[in-house]
């Protein structure tokens, strides 16, 4: 099998992977040899989709600061969060705005020039530094112009990647589908920086691209890294009905309102101090009871939903602060924000757990980092609070980048290959997966493990319900062992890949439900009816998921608690 050796390989090209090759660009140079590895092309990654802006404290003199910040995201993460991790987060946030502004991303701009920054969900300061509604996009391409200055890096564009190999508990290669081709050969290298994102098309109601699958998250567990945390999904509460498509946050940081169908703001019962600006499991809860009590709106296909109003906003707030938002709900739904609400309800939208990382980026095996929706550090503990992602991307990009160009710079050796592995690997995806000809259509599996999702691990879960879902995942991964690929060929086989990605799937379904009958207690987005109350006795703990070939293992371990000790949450 062919092999190719770089110094580096960083698997993802969002804004964590990017951010991270940026880095050890600078620190070595130029030197180090990069291998940048995505499944889609560069600039499709999911980061391009990011609308409502990056979290950093930029005004101290006007009232914020870092130990608001900090506190913010402590009291949104329902105290779950490691706290010296947000306390380092909160410190660098601001640098990584200053980066990018030097790199050209053009911010908006208030009347004084300085960037303009709006109000978020759970922040008590406007924090989010925005690119009108279209952040995500401006900050990718500023930092693929960048890498673009060094020649050192090679793109594998449309390389899918199928397994992480190990070899003495170190990083030894990458196995490897390229699709335009169809080749699968391995990419080995001194390094590995995991950036794959997030895992949103576990669900069938989402914000996340289609490729967004956890492919990252899965690869990682089965080699032996524990998932921390995989149990709290967050809810975003504006997802456009029925598409899925998200609202972003930033429509309610410029005044947008939330009406149930008796024209109430009935965020007031919920949240009355922060109202519709409050955290973002808050405000998904208070819409499900709202729809569960009877206040919804009739939806197509039980998609029943709440009113985001933003009538009383004016054309030109609109036009300059959300053209995308308009644009999006007049294209798939002929509604124009300008004058009419928009029909939302609670949707998928983020993954705060992922592999267990240090607060340096570094994983369980020393030569492997994380960085970005992937990787847990973990400063969202049991909610994030809006624009704190991509900053979260920004900021561990970086600081991985920088490990990673020390690491290399005491000139570590190569691993060994474990080739038998990496045939096996070869052998089970073709001469088993695209060989096999079974009963089963693996879309259709995929489609039925994101309906029983979305009906079993929701924004309000029981333990039964996730018995039942757990039993129903069983069930599908072993009709999966009877699938047939349909498309024989090697080229371009999207069948082929989705296959793969589906499989990925099965086992985060598994992680993430087995981590939630095991939490028995409320926390962020994690809500349970028959456990109500939080419970900080037993529960104040990170959950740890190990894979053993069977069921998940669960264990827990403590959290970093710095300064703020764990209090009710009001807003
Ligand atoms: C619609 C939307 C809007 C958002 N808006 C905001 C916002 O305004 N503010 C904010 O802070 N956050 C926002 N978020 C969240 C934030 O954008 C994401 O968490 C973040 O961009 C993730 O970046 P990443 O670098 O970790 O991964 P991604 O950008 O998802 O990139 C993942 C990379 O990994 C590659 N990859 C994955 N699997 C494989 C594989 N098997 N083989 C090869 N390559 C692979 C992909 O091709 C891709 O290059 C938003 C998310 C969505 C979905």
């Amino acid at each position: 099998m062919q092999q190719i050796t770089h110094d580096v390989l960083i698997l993802g090209t969002g804004l964590a992977g990017l951010r991270a090759a940026v880095e050890i660009c600078i620190r070595t140079r130029g030197s180090a040899d990069i291998a940048i590895v995505s499944k889609v092309q560069v600039m499709r990654s999911h980061s391009v989709c990011a609308e409502g802006g990056t979290a950093a404290v930029m005004r101290p003199e006007e009232g914020d600061s870092l130990e608001l910040h900090a506190w913010d995201t402590v009291k949104g993460s329902d105290f779950l969060a490691d706290q010296d991790t947000v306390e380092r987060f909160v410190r660098t946030s601001p640098d990584e705005i200053r980066l990018l502004e030097h790199r050209g991303v053009p911010w908006s701009r208030r009347e004084d020039g300085r960037i303009m920054q709006r109000p978020f969900g759970g922040h008590s300061f406007p924090r989010a530094c925005m690119a009108a509604d279209k952040t995500g996009f401006f900050e990718m391409q500023a930092l693929y112009d960048t890498l673009l200055k060094y020649n050192n890096f090679k793109r594998y564009d449309e390389c899918f990647v199928t397994s992480l190999l190990l070899d003495d508990g170190r990083f030894a290669g990458l196995t490897l589908l390229d699709a335009p081709t169809g080749a699968f050969y391995v990419l080995r290298g001194k390094a590995l920086l995991i950036a794959s994102g997030g895992l949103g098309n576990l669900y069938g109601f989402t914000t996340y691209s289609q490729t967004v699958t956890g492919d990252g998250q899965a690869i990682a567990y089965r080699a032996g890294l524990p998932l921390e945390d995989p149990e709290f999904l967050q809810f975003h509460p504006t997802g456009l009905v029925p598409s899925g498509i998200l609202m972003t946050e930033g429509c309610r940081g410029e005044g947008g309102y939330l009406r149930n169908n008796q024209g109430e703001r009935f965020m007031e019962k919920y949240a009355p101090k922060m109202m519709e600006l409050g955290p973002r499991d808050i405000v998904s809860r208070s819409e499900m009871t709202e729809i569960l009590e009877g206040r919804g709106f009739p939806g197509p296909d039980g998609l029943d939903y709440i009113q985001l109003d933003m009538t009383h906003l004016g054309a030109e707030k609109i036009n300059k602060r959300l053209p995308l938002i308009r644009e999006v709900c007049m294209k798939f739904l002929g509604i124009d924000p300008i004058t009419e609400p928009i029909p939302i309800r609670p949707v998928a939208h983020y993954s705060m757990g992922g592999i267990e990382a240090d607060i340096d980026g570094r994983t369980k095996v020393e030569n492997v980092w994380a960085a970005g929706e992937v990787a847990c550090h973990s400063m969202h503990g049991a909610n994030r609070l809006g624009c704190n992602s991509t900053a979260e991307c920004l900021v561990w990009g970086g600081i991985t980048g920088g490990e990673i160009a020390k690491y290399l710079g005491e000139s570590p050796k190569l691993s060994g290959l474990p080739e038998d592995k990496a045939r096996e690997e070869e052998k089970r995806v073709f001469d088993g997966l695209l060989k096999q000809s079974g009963t089963e259509n693996p879309a259709h599996i995929r489609r039925e493990l994101r309906t029983l999702m979305d009906k079993h691990a929701g924004v309000y879960r029981t333990g039964d319900s996730m018995k039942e879902g757990l039993a129903k995942i069983a069930e599908l991964k072993q009709r999966f062992r009877e699938i047939t690929i349909q498309d024989k060929s090697r080229v371009y086989n999207t069948n082929l890949i989705q296959a793969l990605e589906t499989e990925n799937m099965l086992d985060l379904a598994e992680v993430l439900l087995f981590a939630g009958l095991a939490r028995e207690e409320s926390r962020g987005a994690h809500s349970r009816r028959d456990f109500p109350k939080r419970d900080d006795v037993q529960f104040l703990a990170h959950s740890m998921v190990y894979y053993t070939g069977g069921s998940p293992k669960v264990g827990y371990k403590p959290v970093t608690i710095t300064t703020w000790k764990p209090v009710e949450r009001k807003y």
